[in-house]
């Protein structure tokens, strides 16, 4: 059967070199006078970026506050920060010039102005938004498609809360996209960012919803255009055709396209968001870390599913005789996919060390909500189902060990210890370094 579906993609996308000319205009066209610029670390002023946005405001005419230091996982009292600072200001509206942690960071900032209570109320669930203060994006990091989804995600500094809310009001106006900007991005943000590209698509693909073959081919066309030029742009960093594929199959995987008659499941999603804000690693690699197990403890249910995915994302031969085999070998081939780009495979490669059992009980309790809530939609997860995937990704299912990979000078040492591994499978391999990603946004 086919779902019932609501498209609604309301963002207006400026892709290309010239993109950035036209911010100034975009602002006004959507009614800002004061403009709140929010941004994360160094590499947007390092980059010159920042005075090309500071420059188009102006020439436009425009009123300009700066709110700069969103982290990686971004954090409520930075959005405390941007709200008080908002009203002051009175601002009416919000430029984010980054990736999804900024983007998500300027919803939340969007959402609480207007807002009388505290706006952790909305991801608390005590109350919905009513408004949103218009946000527009400068995208500089193709990964969370936050320009073009319902998504926000913020992390309570306290106990480390993190936690999503969705709604149309946050959608942004406008997002200007220039894959030049995405040139310098470190090779292991790069493959986190495709990585996590895949996986909201991923996470829509497999679903108990199987009449929708347009959405699936779309799918699968996203899926693999992403592999063929993660892999490209790891060598050739500067390579524009595929830097843009990227950028933009990161709106598309996350604006809804390829939910289109099928279900978000999310499962994945909701497990890594623990991970992430236990550990502080980046997103993208926490997912490539979790999907494997996730995918062999739901697959016997679903395979149907996973031989598609098999055969016509990763190239896997259909052995017809033995479905299990050909989903197996799925799995397999996103593995090894993660490990060409340098992503983790399960938990002692991503955290560069085995997680303890406590824990794997802290991450339960809090993915579950002390017990009270479930996750995923075309299988259904209680907290018994999460301990068991956290328990498979522990270690993961290939027979070796590997290591967890952070700066980019890891990352061309981990790249060159890959192929060997790859090469001979029986090879183990001990940890090299601890994941600390240099997070340019
Ligand atoms: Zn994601």
């Amino acid at each position: 059967m086919m779902k019932d579906f609501n498209f609604y993609a309301p963002t207006r996308v400026v892709f290309g070199r010239e993109s950035e000319k036209l911010i100034g205009n975009l602002v006004k066209e959507y009614g800002g006078h004061h403009v709140l610029v929010h941004y994360g670390g160094g590499s947007a002023e390092r980059s010159g970026l920042l005075n090309v946005v500071r420059q188009q405001l102006k020439d436009a005419g425009l009123d300009v506050t700066e709110l700069g230091g969103v982290v990686p996982n971004p954090l409520l009292s930075k959005v405390y920060e941007g709200i008080g600072l908002g009203r002051k200001s009175q601002i009416d509206f919000i430029l984010a010039v980054g990736g999804g942690s900024v983007i998500d960071s300027a919803k939340a900032i969007g959402y609480g102005i207007p807002y009388d209570g505290d706006v952790w109320d909305f991801w608390d669930g005590k109350s919905k938004p009513a408004t949103c203060l218009p946000i527009g994006v400068v995208l500089t990091i193709p990964a969370a498609g936050s320009e073009m989804s319902s998504s926000c995600v913020i992390t309570k500094d306290e106990g480390l809360l993190k936690r999503g809310v969705n709604s149309d009001l946050c959608r942004c106006k406008f997002a200007v996209m220039n894959p030049e900007r995405t040139y310098t991005l470190p090779a292991y943000q790069t493959a986190a960012g495709a990585t996590d590209i895949m996986m909201h698509t991923m996470e829509r693909y497999f679903t108990k919803y199987e009449d929708m073959s347009l959405t699936d081919a779309i799918a699968e066309a996203l899926l693999r255009t992403v592999m063929d030029s993660a892999k490209i742009v790891m060598k050739e960093p500067q390579n524009y055709r595929h830097r843009a594929q990227i950028m933009w199959a990161g709106s598309l995987a996350h604006n809804d396209l390829t939910e289109c008659g099928t279900e978000k499941d999310f499962a994945t999603h909701k497990l890594e968001h623990e991970l992430s804000a236990l550990f502080g690693v980046t997103h993208g690699a926490g997912l490539a870390a979790l999907w494997p197990s996730w995918a062999r403890y739901v697959k016997a249910k679903h395979l149907s599913r996973f031989v598609q995915f098999a055969v016509n994302v990763m190239g896997v031969t259909n052995d017809f005789a033995h479905p299990e085999e050909t989903a197996e070998q799925g799995i397999l081939a996103i593995e090894r996919f993660y490990r060409e780009i340098g992503m983790p495979t399960n938990i002692r490669e991503l955290l560069g060390r085995e997680i303890t059992k406590e824990e794997i009980d802290t991450l339960v309790d809090k993915c579950s909500r002390g017990g009270t809530i479930t996750i995923g939609a075309m299988e259904v997860l209680g907290a018994k189902e999460m301990r068991d995937i956290y328990e498979m990704a522990k270690l993961g299912a290939l027979p070796y060990s590997f290591f967890s990979v952070g700066s980019d000078r890891w990352y061309l040492t981990a790249r060159k210890r890959i192929r060997q591994v790859t090469r001979n499978e029986d090879i183990t391999v001990t940890s090299i370094g601890s994941c600390k990603a240099s997070n340019p946004q």
